[in-house]
């Protein structure tokens, strides 16, 4: 079994799932007392979130290699982000690492493309809904259309995750905004909807929607168990 390395903390509400997950993965796959060979660096998503609400990517970046790198030194055999926010730097954390990075887009583009969906709708925060990184790559790489709620309710989505989500608060009022929001993205012609924000299935589940719902918290994690397993 590979070392499995995590950049947690955006937010530590979400990197406790991954944790949990790696480890019943493990365990499914494995019996006994197995469990995942991981190391965590958990920052201080108030520094992240402070430069990112700045737009201070230039320093963002800095933050994430310093991270990975401490990663790495740790032990890692490959790296897992926690966040589909900060794959936005993947591409140069990537270049300060000699371990790959397994891309959370590139994850979650399989299992759409495994229940042979091709037309799917995003949610996350305003920068992963409003810019290429992720829209892009599932577009252009893996060839997979992709639509986005509309202004109001993109705000409405970003405004959730960082005053409730990331502070561990769940609202009923805002689980039911998410269910009219994914309905919209149906009426688009969205097949199903990426969960494009690790904190999105703490409030979202599978049968709050009638479209399959892309949980890429989960779709991450399981498949960091099948690459810490494969040979
Ligand atoms: N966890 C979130 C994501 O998956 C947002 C927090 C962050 O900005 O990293 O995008």
């Amino acid at each position: 079994m590979k070392t499995i390395g995590l950049i947690g903390g955006m937010s530590w509400e979400s990197s406790l799932e991954y944790y949990r997950i790696l480890n019943e993965t493990v365990k499914q796959r494995l019996g006994g007392f197995h469990s995942a060979k991981c190391v965590m660096y958990s920052v201080d998503f108030e520094e992240i979130e402070k430069l990112q609400h700045q737009g201070n990517w230039e320093a963002a970046t800095a933050l994430m290699i310093d991270a990975a790198e401490r990663v790495e030194r740790a032990g890692a055999e490959f790296l897992v982000i926690c966040t589909n926010t900060m794959h936005m730097m993947a591409d140069e954390v990537g270049q300060a690492l000699n371990i790959p990075i397994l891309h959370i887009a590139d994850v979650t583009a399989d299992a759409i493309k495994a229940q042979g969906q091709t037309k799917i709708g995003l949610l996350g925060t305003r920068f992963t809904m409003e810019q290429d990184f992720y829209k892009g790559r599932l577009q252009h790489k893996h060839g997979i259309e992709v639509v986005i709620p509309e202004e109001q309710d993109r705000q409405t989505i970003h405004t959730i995750l960082y005053d409730e989500l990331c502070l561990g608060e769940i609202k009923q009022a805002s689980k039911e905004a998410f269910q009219r929001i994914i309905a919209d993205l149906e009426i688009k012609g969205a097949q199903g909807v990426v969960l494009g924000c690790t904190e999105i299935p703490l409030i979202v589940k599978q049968e709050d929607s009638s479209i399959p719902l892309y949980d890429t918290t989960t779709l991450h994690a399981v498949a960091a168990v099948e690459f810490a397993l494969k040979d």
